[in-house]
């Protein structure tokens, strides 16, 4: 399914609910995480409905890397201090053992000062 009229985040993508954008191109879409742990959290997102990184296939390869080489462009844009001092965390939350609650792919990408609210 590419879009699940249920998921919350293919809401967000369509404009349906309201959020803060980071970035949007064709395939993937960014936006501040509405409830941060850190100065700097966003989620990235494919706009294409994938409900975990577990379901990612052969398929999804170009697609994946995209949004891992955007990552650190927009970690700097919304202002993490570069690295090695400053930087960021990815963090990809996958099925419920792994805490997942929103089940559309999603990856948490964190960072700013010390301490932070979790992780
Ligand atoms: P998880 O599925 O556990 O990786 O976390 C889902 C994340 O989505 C949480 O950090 C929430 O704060 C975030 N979230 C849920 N609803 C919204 C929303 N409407 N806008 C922005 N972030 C959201
Ligand atoms: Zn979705």
């Amino acid at each position: 399914m590419s879009h699940d009229p249920n998921c919350i985040f293919c809401k967000i993508i369509e404009g349906k609910i309201p959020s803060r954008k980071v970035y949007e191109d064709d395939d993937i879409f960014a936006f501040h995480d509405i409830n941060p742990w850190a100065p700097v959290h966003f989620l990235m997102i494919p706009k294409k409905h994938i409900a975990s990184l577990a379901q990612v296939d052969g398929t999804h390869t170009d697609l994946l890397g995209r949004m891992m080489v955007l990552a650190p462009k927009l970690a700097l844009q919304e202002g993490c201090r570069p690295y090695p001092e400053g930087g960021f965390r990815i963090v990809s939350n996958t099925g419920a053992e792994g805490g997942q609650e929103v089940h559309h792919m999603h990856w948490h990408v964190m960072g700013g000062p010390r301490p932070w609210l979790r992780g």
